[in-house]
């Protein structure tokens, strides 16, 4: 697909292989690649962008199956202007593209126990499109609000009420994308939670093979197969 597109601060890649960025490795192209520069950039750019032109975005690929057809339209995927991670009182501002053991750790760091990310391969904007969660907690139980950019290029904050989580579901908007979110986490002793998180990854690897997937439930969801020209399916 040929398209003229906006001229953004960051990385706009052409005809870019995917396979890469997904935890399966496999996939085809995305016509084109956004990395935002940061919130501002996304923004500025979905404004600009022609509306008929899908967007899809990703996280770090551990929840998708990409075709070997690639992706019509503009995959967007955030990168370093959306890695941050503060935490104030009892709770955690993280960037989107930050990956969930990072939070996670950062968290215990500062007493706060957000310690079942620890183990979820992916990043806080899946987590919240996924409600990813682990040993009991999911991420709706945690989060307080979401901010993010629309499809039209606004950039607006939704509540835990707005996105209707459920079981690895959320009703995010269509095209809506989640550039960060705040969550709520109860304090615990920063060495007990390192102590949790080591146990828990001791657990895990004596169960799970490295580099297996999870279960594969092919979704026909707003991202998924089913929609008209998207080549990605979403594994639960
Ligand atoms: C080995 C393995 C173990 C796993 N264990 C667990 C587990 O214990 N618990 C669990 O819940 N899940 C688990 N998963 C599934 C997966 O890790 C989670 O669903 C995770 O939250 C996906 O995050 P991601 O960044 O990889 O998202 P991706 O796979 O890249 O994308 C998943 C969905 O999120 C959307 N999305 C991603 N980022 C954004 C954004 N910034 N804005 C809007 N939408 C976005 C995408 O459009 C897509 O629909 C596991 C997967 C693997 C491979």
């Amino acid at each position: 697909m040929t398209f003229d597109l906006p001229s953004p601060r960051g990385a706009l890649t052409p005809n870019r292989p995917l396979d890469s960025l997904t935890w399966l490795r496999v996939g085809g192209p995305a016509d084109w690649l956004f990395q935002p520069a940061d919130a501002g950039d996304l923004a500025d750019f979905l404004r600009q962008l022609d509306p008929a032109i899908p967007v899809f975005p990703i996280g770090v690929g551990s929840n998708l199956i990409v075709r070997d057809g690639g992706i019509r339209g503009v995959v967007i995927r955030l990168g370093r202007g959306f890695n941050t991670i503060t935490a104030e009182d009892d709770r955690v501002i993280a960037g989107a593209g930050a990956l969930d053991a990072h939070v996670a750790r950062r968290a215990a760091d500062a007493g706060l126990d957000l310690t079942f990310l620890r183990t979820i391969p992916g990043s806080i904007g899946g987590a919240v499109s996924m409600n990813a969660g682990c040993y009991g907690s999911y991420t709706a139980d945690h989060l307080i609000e979401v901010r993010g950019v629309t499809r039209d290029g606004r950039e607006e904050v939704l509540t835990p009420a707005d996105l209707r989580f459920a079981y690895r579901h959320s009703d995010l908007p269509e095209g809506w994308i989640v550039t960060e979110a705040v969550l709520r986490a109860d304090r615990g002793e920063p060495d007990a939670l390192h102590r949790k998180m080591a146990d828990q990854l001791a657990r895990r690897d004596a169960t799970q093979r490295p580099g297996s997937a999870a279960p594969v439930r092919p979704s026909a969801t707003r991202r998924g197969s089913a929609r008209p020209g998207g080549k990605m399916t979403r594994m639960s």
